[in-house]
C-alpha cells in the first residue's frame, strides 16, 4: 500500500501505512481512508485595485467525514497545491479523531500573496471563493477556518458571504471568527496554548524542568507568538525564534512583549534591537532543550536533522519533519510531538464555538481553557499509552489512535451501495 515519491502526500502516506500495518487494517478500509472524500478546485475572478481582473485557484478538499462534518483552515498562499490541500485536510482527518471531536477532515487553500493585496481584494477574493464553494459547505458539511494568513476578518467574510446566499444569518458555518460575530474566547490563543500545555505534559514525561529550559521556536504567528509568551510565562527561557524574514537570537532569553511590539510594526520579528540576527536554519543546529518548529511544512529534514541539539521537539506547524528526519531523531532518542496530538488547540476549540454557536449560549474564557486542557490530557495520555503498549514512537501512536477510530465508525456506518 505505500507509495512512495516526493508529495507530501506520499510522506503522510508513509505515516499513515506504518501505523496501519500494527493495527492490521482490513485492507477495505485501508483503501477507503487513504483516498480523499471530495476535491473542489474553483476558479475566482476578482477585479483588483488598479482595474485588472484577475483569476486565483482555489481548492477545498474533504478528505473523510465519517466521524462528522469536515472541518478544516482556509490557507492564502502563494506555494499553495492540491497535494499540500489534500494532505492538510488529511491531517485533519487524524487531528480531529485524536482530539476526540465529532468532526472529519477537511481544508481549504487559494494560491495568492495576500501580503501583496489590498484588504478590499483579499475581500473580493474570500466572497468569491466561499461563493464557488457554498453548496459544499455549511454547519452540518463542512465547517472552514483560519489557517496561514487567513484571520477572524476573513472568516466573517466567509460567514457573511454563506449567510447572504441562505436568506438568514448562520454563524455556525465557519469557526475563528470575531468574537462579536460568535467567536470563542480563548480561539485566536488555543493552538498556542494547546503547544504549550502539550510542551509542558512532555517535558513532565521525559524529565525536563521547564524552569530556565532554553527554547527555539520557529514561526512568530498566531501559533508561535502565543506559545513563546505562555512559555515564558512558565518559566521558559526562549532564546531565538525565526520567521520568514529572518530571525533573533539572545542568549538571556528574548523579551516577547516587546518582540511582539516589534513584530507588530514590521510583520518580522527581524531586525529586533535588542537580540543578535540569525538564520532559520541556524536556529535547528542552537543548543537548546526545546525546539518548537510552528511555520509550515517539511522544514526539520535530513540537511538539517544532524544538527538538532534538543532533546525535546514540539510541532506546532502542520507536518514541519520528514518521515526520514523523523526516524533519524526518533533513533538519536529525541522526543517528538507530532503535529496532529501538539496542533490540535485551534480545532479543538473550533469544535467548542461551533458547539457555542448551536446552542447560542457562550462559555467564559475559563470554562474554555479548562475543557482544552481537559480535552490535551485525555489526548495525550491516550497516545502516550498507546506508544507504550506498541513501543512506538509518539506519531505512530497517534496514527494508531486517529485510524482506530474512523475505522471503528467506518465499519459501524457500513457501505452504502
Ligand atoms: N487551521 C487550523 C488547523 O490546522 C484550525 C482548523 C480548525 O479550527 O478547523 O488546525
Amino acid at each position: 500500500m505505500t507509495t512512495t515519491g516526493g508529495s507530501i502526500f506520499d510522506a503522510m502516506l508513509q505515516e499513515f501505512d506504518g501505523a496501519a500495518r500494527i493495527l492490521n487494517l482490513e485492507p477495505g478500509i485501508w483503501r477507503i481512508l487513504t483516498k480523499p472524500k471530495r476535491q473542489i478546485i474553483v476558479h475566482c475572478p476578482v477585479q483588483m485595485d488598479s482595474g485588472e481582473i484577475e483569476v486565483f485557484t482555489g481548492f477545498r478538499v474533504q478528505y473523510n467525514i465519517a466521524l462528522g462534518p469536515a472541518k478544516g483552515g482556509i490557507r492564502y498562499h502563494p506555494d499553495v497545491t492540491l497535494d499540500e490541500v489534500t494532505t492538510l485536510a488529511a491531517w485533519m482527518s487524524w487531528k480531529c479523531a485524536v482530539a476526540h471531536i465529532p468532526f472529519g477532515g477537511g481544508k481549504g487553500g487559494i494560491i495568492c500573496d495576500p501580503t501583496k493585496m489590498s484588504r478590499r481584494e483579499v475581500e473580493a477574493l474570500t466572497r468569491r471563493y466561499v461563493a464557488e464553494i457554498i453548496d459544499a459547505i455549511g454547519p452540518e458539511k463542512d465547517v472552514p477556518a483560519p489557517d496561514v494568513n487567513t484571520d477572524a476578518q476573513v472568516m466573517a467574510w466567509v460567514m457573511d458571504t454563506y449567510s447572504m446566499h441562505l436568506g438568514h444569518t448562520s454563524t455556525a458555518v465557519v469557526t475563528g471568527k470575531p468574537l462579536e460575530l460568535g467567536g470563542s474566547l480563548g480561539r485566536r490563543e488555543a493552538t498556542g496554548r494547546r503547544v504549550m500545555l502539550t510542551t509542558r505534559e512532555a517535558a513532565k514525561h521525559v524529565g525536563l524542568d521547564l524552569t530556565g529550559a532554553r527554547v527555539a521556536i520557529q514561526g512568530f504567528g498566531n501559533v508561535g507568538s502565543v506559545s513563546a509568551e505562555l512559555l515564558a510565562a512558565l518559566g521558559a527561557k526562549i532564546v531565538a525564534i525565526a520567521d520568514w524574514k529572518g530571525g533573533v537570537y539572545n542568549d538571556a532569553g528574548l523579551d516577547i512583549a516587546a518582540l511582539l511590539d516589534h513584530a507588530k510594526i514590521h510583520r518580522t520579528v527581524a531586525g529586533f534591537a535588542r537580540a543578535d540576527p540569525l538564520t532559520n536554519e541556524a536556529l535547528f543546529g542552537l543548543d537548546v532543550h526545546i525546539l518548537i518548529p510552528a511555520a509550515l511544512e517539511n522544514q526539520i529534514t535530513m540537511a538539517n536533522a544532524g544538527s538538532i541539539k534538543a532533546t525535546l521537539v514540539v510541532e506546532g506547524a502542520n507536518g514541519p519533519t520528514t518521515p526520514e528526519a523523523h526516524r533519524h531523531l526518533h533513533e538519536r532518542g529525541v522526543f517528538i510531538v507530532p503535529d496532529i496530538l501538539a496542533n490540535i488547540g485551534g480545532v479543538t476549540v473550533s469544535y467548542f464555538e461551533w458547539v457555542q454557536d448551536r446552542h447560542g449560549y457562550f462559555w467564559t474564557e475559563r470554562e474554555v481553557n479548562e475543557r482544552l486542557e481537559q480535552k490535551l490530557c485525555e489526548a495525550f495520555h491516550d497516545v502516550l499509552q498507546t506508544s507504550v503498549k506498541y513501543r512506538v514512537d509518539m506519531r505512530t501512536a497517534a496514527y494508531i489512535v486517529a485510524i482506530g477510530r474512523v475505522a471503528a465508525v467506518t465499519r459501524m456506518r457500513g457501505m452504502y451501495a
